[in-house]
């Protein structure tokens, strides 16, 4: 009789585990994407004027399209939790749900349409190169020949290198933070990747006058917003957002603010861009 006792609350108990673990998996299910619940974006937390997370502080061009774009799909400032996403990882964060949506210096590519899908383009950017102030030999990318040059895995800068300049010693890191580290430390001669970011490292209080942007562009990298491959519908509310921030005027503010501290100069000519066709 004790012993069936002891079995009956036993087993009571493992029936009340059960239902609390099947409540929690319940409500992660119903959270949209990835659990814990909240609206979460995968940014750069290291680029300046990109995106940048300094303490609980994200700021950047990425940062304000984002807030932009979440308010016009019906999510406050506070509902959003702010992920890293790191240029390699960003397919795979979208694909499996850890994140909502990538504004993350995320050019829009055939390759990676095969994995993710994009709303934008929000901004077009072009590649080009960072070298110390002092270096006159690095005029454009025919002259990296024998050099050693840095980008990020996972990056169309990498590619675009590994493909037409085969003669260039190329190193790969994680971040381009690491790769101006190395520029500065003469580890690399070179660090390759979008205008924008660089004209952002240039600028930093810690690098002013010891780094300079080459200013010779060498691709079209048009931004846009990794979503789940074939959310259309999602597709077509973000466009609406971005082509409301570029009518209003609140994009160009969101460029002066956050490009402008570093005088980078937007082309005109590519910008502010037009939405392509979700598809
Ligand atoms: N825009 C390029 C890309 O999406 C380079 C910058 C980056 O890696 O975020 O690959």
């Amino acid at each position: 009789m004790k012993v069936r006792q002891i079995g009956a609350v036993a087993a009571a108990s493992v029936l009340a585990l059960a239902l609390a673990a099947c409540g929690d998996s319940a409500k992660d299910g119903g959270s949209g994407g990835g659990g814990g619940g909240g609206f979460k974006i995968g940014i750069k937390f290291d680029q300046p004027g990109l995106g940048l997370k300094k303490g609980s502080d994200y700021t950047g061009l990425d940062v304000d399209v984002a807030k932009y774009v979440a308010k016009e799909l019906g999510h406050s400032e506070k509902d959003i939790t702010w992920v890293q996403a790191p240029s390699a990882q960003r397919e795979t964060l979208i694909s499996t749900g850890q994140v909502n949506m990538v504004v993350a210096t995320y050019s829009i590519t055939d390759a990676r349409k095969e994995k993710v899908s994009f709303a934008g383009p929000y901004f077009i950017a072009g590649q080009d190169l960072l070298v110390r102030a002092d270096d006159s030999s690095i005029t454009g990318p025919d002259s990296l020949t024998g050099k050693k040059l840095c980008s990020v895995t996972g990056s169309t800068s990498a590619q675009k290198v590994k493909a037409k300049y085969p003669g260039v010693q190329l190193q790969e890191f994680g971040t381009y933070s690491e790769c101006v580290a190395a520029l500065v430390s003469k580890g690399v001669d070179a660090l390759t990747t979008d205008n924008t970011i660089l004209a952002g490292y240039a600028a930093q209080d810690q690098y002013k006058g010891k780094l300079k942007v080459v200013g010779k562009t060498f691709s079209e990298e048009r931004y846009g917003i990794g979503i789940k491959k074939g959310d259309t519908a999602t597709c077509e509310k973000i466009n609406a957002a971005l082509k409301k921030m570029i009518d209003s005027g609140d994009w160009q503010k969101a460029v002066d603010d956050n490009l402008g501290p570093a005088g980078f100069k937007v082309d005109t000519a590519l910008n502010p861009p037009k939405q392509d066709a979700c598809s």
